[in-house]
């Protein structure tokens, strides 16, 4: 089952999980992982947001429509921009507590000024800097949302960024967020890849304790499966091999390196 909306693309996994994807690079053509999936889990008496996308358009209405009358929880896995700019439509973001600086205070958008792309008016307008959710409640590793029937387990994966997070639910499911997709794949400076691949390890452990787990990246392709995980497991541990290949790209003060799965762009800095 599929409706379209006009920005947001809404889909039916399953009885209880739709997914609401928003094109990003819309807002910038240097954001190739089209489309940006956010998840929502509908459980017995509450319903869980993973996500609240780039800000631009109302998300709350759709999320109203799909969950009925059970309370709403919205998280975010992690605060780069994409992942949080609509979390102002909403009273309450939970967060993991290392990146809940990032989102207690307007976000500064400024980086995306020169885009060519129209749709950045709608920022302009707000000078560039997007207000915060009026509540932001802290999460860490091992907390258990229950939403009636299913529960969602919290596990701290830093490494794309200090906060993210994996959500894992009784019903199967891993949502991977930034930390696993295939796609554009954006790591810390390379003397930060022990706690990228500790974190990736921790995941795969995962996939060998819960048979047939569904990965559910928060970009491009859904479901996968564990192989995700290995092939990124894999793929930066052979980055040091592919190291004079790399190209500098200044958007991103990042070093590009690409192989045959995934482009990685290292953080500088
Ligand atoms: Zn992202």
């Amino acid at each position: 089952m599929k409706d379209d909306y006009e920005h947001f693309e809404v889909s039916k996994q399953k009885e209880y999980l739709y997914v609401i994807k928003e094109n990003i690079s819309l807002v910038h053509p240097v954001y190739r992982n089209d489309p940006l999936n956010m998840y929502l889990i509908l459980g017995t008496h509450s319903a869980l947001l993973l996500d609240t996308g780039c800000g631009l358009f109302p998300l709350k209405p759709i999320t109203e429509k799909l969950i009925g009358e059970r309370k709403l929880l919205v998280v975010n896995t992690h605060t780069h921009w994409d992942h949080i700019l609509g979390n102002e439509e909403f009273k309450e973001i939970y967060v993991h507590e290392n990146e809940v600086q990032v989102v207690s205070k307007p976000y500064d958008l400024w980086f995306l000024k020169d885009s060519p792309c129209e749709i950045v008016k709608l920022y302009e307008v707000k000078n560039f800097l997007i207000p915060p959710a009026e509540n932001i409640k802290t999460i860490n590793d091992g907390y258990i949302f229950d939403l009636g029937k299913i529960t969602v387990e919290v596990i701290h994966c830093p490494g794309h960024s200090p906060g993210s997070i994996c959500l894992l639910t009784n019903t199967g499911e891993l949502f991977t967020s930034d930390v696993a997709y295939y796609g554009d794949t954006f790591l810390p400076k390379i003397n930060d890849f022990p706690e990228v691949l500790e974190t990736l390890s921790k995941l795969i452990k995962l996939c060998e304790k819960y048979d047939n787990l569904e990965l559910y990246p928060s970009h491009r392709i859904y479901p996968c499966d564990k192989t995700l995980i290995t092939d990124l497991y894999n793929g930066i541990k052979n980055i040091e091999k592919l190291w004079d290949s790399r190209k500098s790209f200044d958007f991103f003060e990042a070093w590009q390196i690409d192989d045959d799965k995934f482009r990685y762009y290292i953080s500088k800095t």
